[in-house]
């Protein structure tokens, strides 16, 4: 099944918030993670939330983001093919400077959702961008998030905040009511980058009042936790309930690649590096000694398979979390 529009992911998170459960929106920037995704979302029937962002098309585009989302969104469209649930794309914290891409992205249907992050500008600034987003997409089908507080760490590369600010929940009314966004991301204690769960003061308290004065007031929109890599299980299932249905998740998988990289590496240092005594001849690919590196082990592809188990490993047990499995609309 190719990825699928906003329309249709309106209706997956839609069903999600009506029974509690969430997706785990993750973040893919090259094919081997995306691979252990769809493989995941497989063996446990859940539909699938991937990501984007604009560094991440970048680095796919060697520099260009429009030419790099071109070629991961088909990229993702023809793979996708071969798996029966659906997959959706969003485009994880675009800003105001990235205007060419959003409406490449909408334009050329390339993503099912985008987020515009516009929350280091005032209310006002907020407000305006978030909304000109929002007219852009109108009648595309594809949906918007926008996003009100602050999240405190490291976003993409760079350090977004140094600090946090909550989400107060009377301004994301307005906030919503204003914008005629389709999903909001709240700040409520979680951090982006490398952050634990212990040193994480999650308000469970506050999402649920951010929910039910949304909901108050006809706002039901879909909330989202941004930077929920270090978020402990029980964590993440306290805020499923409060109409939470997107948790992003980027680090987790950056590290899991690492280390799935590293592991085998380590296992397989003498099938790599020549041992003491033994010149370093690359240049002559070790023509005068008898050792010879494996090429059954430094194949990139060998490695790459150990990623994409790893990564599928990683993301089933986040989407039992998260509570998506077994509840894919497309099978
Ligand atoms: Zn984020």
């Amino acid at each position: 099944m190719p990825f699928l529009s906003g329309s249709e992911l309106e209706k997956v998170y839609g069903q999600a918030n009506r029974s509690g459960y969430g997706f785990i929106a993750s973040n893919i920037a090259e094919p081997n993670v995306l691979i252990g995704l769809l493989r995941a979302a497989q063996e446990k029937n859940s539909d699938l939330v991937l990501q984007l962002s604009n560094g991440a098309s970048k680095f796919a585009g060697d520099g260009d983001p429009i030419r790099g989302l071109r070629v991961m969104s088909n990229y993702i469209e023809e793979i996708a093919e071969n798996y029966d649930f659906g997959v959706f794309l969003n485009m994880d914290h675009l800003k105001e400077s990235n205007m060419g891409l959003i409406k490449a992205a909408v334009d050329e249907k390339l993503a099912s959702s985008i987020m515009i992050d516009a929350s280091k500008e005032s209310f006002g600034d907020n407000v305006r961008i978030t909304r000109e987003v929002v007219d852009y997409a109108e009648g595309s089908g594809v949906l918007i998030e926008g996003e009100l507080g602050k999240i405190k760490g490291v976003e993409d590369e760079d350090t977004a905040s140094a600090e946090a600010f909550y989400t107060d929940p009377e301004e994301a009314v307005e906030y919503v009511k204003r914008t005629g966004i389709d999903l909001l991301a709240v700040s409520v204690g979680t951090e982006h980058g490398v952050s634990k769960g212990k040193d994480i003061e999650l308000k469970v308290d506050l999402v649920e009042e951010i929910s039910e004065t949304l909901a108050k007031e006809g706002c039901d929109v879909p909330l989202v936790l941004h930077g929920s890599s270090g978020l402990v299980e029980e964590q993440l299932v306290q805020v499923l309930d409060y109409g939470v249905c997107k948790l992003n998740k980027d680090t987790r998988y950056q590290y899991e690649y690492a280390r799935a990289a590293l592991d085998f590496y380590l296992e397989h240092k003498d099938s790599v590096l020549p041992p003491e005594g033994v010149k370093d001849d690359r240049e002559g690919f070790f023509s005068d000694t008898d050792w010879s590196p494996v090429k059954s082990d430094f194949d990139p592809r060998v490695v790459s398979r150990k990623i994409r188990e790893r990564i599928k490993e990683t993301a089933k047990n986040l989407f039992e979390q998260a509570g998506s499995v077994n509840k894919s609309l497309y099978t």
